[in-house]
């Protein structure tokens, strides 16, 4: 009997499936609509039945899976594998995914919210490999977060800590979508950076990327970024304002749980170097000297498969935990 860990990533859109051997090695993968207004029975038995072909292809059976992993967006009790309701799969509301897809599958289930699952795989073979301590950030529409302190996911008393983008840096500063003013999420998202750029434009700055305003009718992170390495000074400035927000979460971060890598992930890295060593540069600027040299900041490494990467990840933990199935 082979030992295989289901990796699985429900996104509104897409469901991603992968099998993975015991070195989390993937042996193959598959993604199939999620189709999420047919309602949760219709969406889980796709899921359920999109594993056993990929099983099957494989030259494997049900047998062979020790354990699950799924990652949804929250808000959800993870620890009792329900999902309390999705913005994106309005239909799903109090839905025990873990012990359907069981039922399902014949294997135990373990699951998380879509940024920790992210986290915990850049943890277990990405770019926080070989450390216990790391602090992981994806930078999307929103900013999203997750924490590794000591070898262990952080979730708190109501399993819905680590929303690190709504750390407030700047009191009283700019409204963010949660209700809360001054979020690192307002500053420094792939949208809020778009926004910002957008706002200083029609106030009247001048940039190259007021042809891209007037052509598209928006300006994107990416516009951003490409106005960048042509040398437009607005494009410098709002790339600066992510940076120093980014920057002074790591602080804060780091001055909360001591990690060794701060890891950034999302579209926003496609910026590649030169965003990435102005967070560096903003972050020596603020921090506690005695603190500088403790910590490395980097870029993700595992792409657009993290998702089922992770969730094979957390399924092989659970294993190695010794959890009952
Ligand atoms: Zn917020």
């Amino acid at each position: 009997m082979s030992e295989i860990f289901i990796g699985i990533d429900v996104g509104g859109t897409n469901v991603k499936i992968g099998l993975f051997d015991s070195e989390l090695k993937m042996i193959c993968k598959t993604s199939i609509t999620t189709e999420a207004d047919m309602g949760p029975e219709v969406v889980i038995n796709n899921m359920a039945q999109a594993a056993k072909e990929l099983l099957t292809e494989a030259g494997f059976s049900l047998q062979d899976i020790v354990w699950v992993g799924i990652g949804t967006p929250g808000p959800a009790k993870y620890s009792e594998g329900i999902i309390i309701k999705s913005t994106n799969m309005p239909k799903f509301k109090n839905v025990p995914i873990c012990k359907m897809l069981n039922e399902r599958l014949g294997a135990p289930v373990v699951y998380d919210n879509d940024a920790n699952v992210a986290c915990w795989g850049e943890y277990a073979v990405g770019a926080g490999k070989g450390v216990k301590d790391i602090v992981f950030f994806t930078l999307g529409t929103g900013i999203g977060g997750g924490i590794v302190s000591n070898g262990e996911l952080v979730h708190g008393c109501d399993e819905n800590g680590a929303e690190l983008g709504h750390m407030i840096i700047y009191p009283n500063g700019r409204s963010c979508n949660c209700g809360q003013k001054g979020c690192v999420e307002a500053y420094a998202s792939a949208d809020s950076t778009a926004r910002r750029a957008t706002e200083a434009i029609e106030a009247g700055a001048e940039s190259s990327l007021k042809q891209v305003l007037d052509e598209k009718g928006k300006i994107t992170s990416k516009d951003i970024y490409g106005h960048l390495a042509k040398g437009d000074k607005l494009a410098k400035e709002i790339t600066d304002g992510t940076a120093e927000a980014l920057a002074i979460t790591c602080i804060n971060m780091l001055h909360t749980t001591e990690p060794k890598r701060i890891i950034f992930t999302g579209g926003m890295i496609a910026a590649g170097d030169v965003l990435l060593n102005r967070i560096k540069d903003f972050f020596n600027e603020h921090i506690w000297t005695l603190k500088k040299e403790t910590v490395e900041i980097c870029f993700a490494m595992l792409g657009e498969d993290t998702g089922i990467i992770g969730a094979a990840a957390l399924a092989r933990h659970a294993k190695q935990q010794g959890k009952l199935k």
